[in-house]
């Protein structure tokens, strides 16, 4: 547990569909923009590899909707 915390490497995005409310907030802050907008507003994961694990994303969600997480296999090398 955890042990993808230093240096963190490119998390796993999750986006909880059932909470987002399609505000945006995610695909505007993100700085490496990783995100398409889907039709209906839905932020969708495109460019994951290029996510730096700022937190931004997570943290400015206001429904709390996206959920990143360590890969798993990556934590130890
Ligand atoms: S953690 Fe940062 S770089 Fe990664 S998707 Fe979220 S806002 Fe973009
Ligand atoms: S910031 Fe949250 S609620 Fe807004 S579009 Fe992104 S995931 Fe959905």
């Amino acid at each position: 547990m955890g042990a993808a915390k230093k240096g963190k490497g490119i998390p796993i995005i999750e986006v909880n569909a059932e909470w987002c409310k399609r505000c945006g907030i995610c695909i505007d802050f993100c700085p490496t923009d990783v995100y398409d907008r889907a039709e209906d507003g839905l932020p969708l994961v495109a460019r994951g590899d290029d996510c730096i694990w700022c937190d931004l994303c997570e943290l400015r969600c206001p429904d709390f909707a996206i959920n990143l997480k360590p890969k798993e296999g990556e934590a130890v090398s």
